[in-house]
């Protein structure tokens, strides 16, 4: 017999569609979530991991034995040190400082190699995106195997993957009923992949942004300009400027989402659907609502479930830092835990 799973790499992706049965219900369309929680990697961004670093391997560019560098602030740098591992190369991650200690833990489980930089403004030059550039420069020269930058806000091996399996994904698993499909952006490989593998087989799809507080898009989508307003709790979402896996996506429609909507959705899933999923999670759902809300009963919409609650827990389960955000914990959570 043939085994045909060489590697994790190989079970990225085939994630299963999930009913929302509470939002389905309420708005009488079919809102479905693609699990992406369920990838080895525990995220969406597995995907982009592993997209980027094929097309990296095929044009040479990241060779046998190279070390693989992201400047990231959680989930990719997760996703590309398990890939990494899996096909034989190391991964360095720039990671700004004020991070959660919990991401810092679980990317050092993933044996990515830290370098934690001061929190800085994207037009600093000093920005961990802009550091791990001139790190990966560095690192390709002095190592005998070169060294590879993911890139992955402009790297478009990230949208096309997305493009090749999350939307030919929901394509197949939906039968070709979907009429919407909505997610929040941080790069856009995502939303822009999967609108492009939608609209090939149907230009009617519409496609909605959900953006959170703290976010210029929704506001460069609804006005022109990238202004940004607000504050979130979530993380991997939300950007101040238009990636290249973002441009050239058309989008039907937009909302900025609070958090006072979105995280008691994350309780009530956790609670009533047995899914524990992340803030962003929270973020695309509610958007996945106001779209059903937009088309009317009878549609089916899909939108993304991007990762674990877990991977928050000091954030989503922390009462005092709840409470500082304006937000708080649902009844149903035990009082004697919920000390910070
Ligand atoms: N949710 C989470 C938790 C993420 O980490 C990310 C990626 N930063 C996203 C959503 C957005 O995905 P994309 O980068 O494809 O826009």
């Amino acid at each position: 017999m043939m085994l045909d799973i060489q590697s994790l790499a190989d079970c990225v992706g085939n994630t299963p569609l999930i009913r929302l049965r509470g939002l389905s219900d309420r708005t009488g369309c079919e809102i479905l979530g693609k699990a992406e929680f369920m990838n080895p990697g525990g995220s969406v961004k597995d995907r982009a991991a592993l997209g980027m670093i094929q097309a990296a391997r095929a044009s040479g560019t990241l060779k046998p034995g190279g070390i693989i560098v992201e400047g990231t602030a959680g989930n990719t740098g997760i996703g590309l040190a398990m890939i990494g591992s899996a096909l034989g190369h190391r991964t360095v991650v720039v990671m700004p400082d004020n991070q959660s200690l919990g991401k810092i833990d679980t990317l050092r489980a993933y044996g990515a190699e830290l370098r934690l930089i001061p929190a800085v403004p994207y037009r600093n030059p000093e920005h961990f995106v802009h550091a791990s550039g001139r790190l990966a420069g560095q690192l390709d020269a002095s190592h005998e195997h070169g060294a590879w930058w993911a890139n992955q806000f402009e790297n478009l091996a990230n949208r096309a993957f997305h493009e090749q399996t999350t939307g030919a994904e929901i394509w197949e698993q939906t039968g070709g009923a979907v009429d919407g499909f909505v997610c929040a952006v941080g790069t856009g490989g995502t939303l822009g992949g999967v609108a492009r593998a939608l609209r090939a087989h149907n230009p009617d799809v519409t496609v909605g942004l959900a953006d959170p507080g703290g976010s210029g898009l929704h506001n460069f989508f609804a006005k022109g300009e990238l202004e940004i307003e607000g504050s979130s709790i979530t993380e991997g979402i939300g950007n101040s400027r238009i990636t290249a896996n973002l441009e050239g996506t058309a989008i039907d429609v937009s909302w900025q989402i609070p958090d006072s909507e979105a995280i008691p959705l994350v309780y009530e899933l956790i609670r009533e659907e047995g899914l524990v999923l992340g803030g962003s999670s929270g973020i695309n759902l509610i958007g996945a609502e106001r779209l059903a809300r937009e088309l009317g009963p009878g549609h089916t919409i899909v939108t993304i479930l991007c990762d674990s609650a877990l991977r928050y827990q000091e954030r989503l389960f922390n009462r005092e830092y709840l409470l500082s955000n304006d937000l708080d914990l649902p009844d149903w959570y035990p009082r004697e835990a919920a000390k910070s």
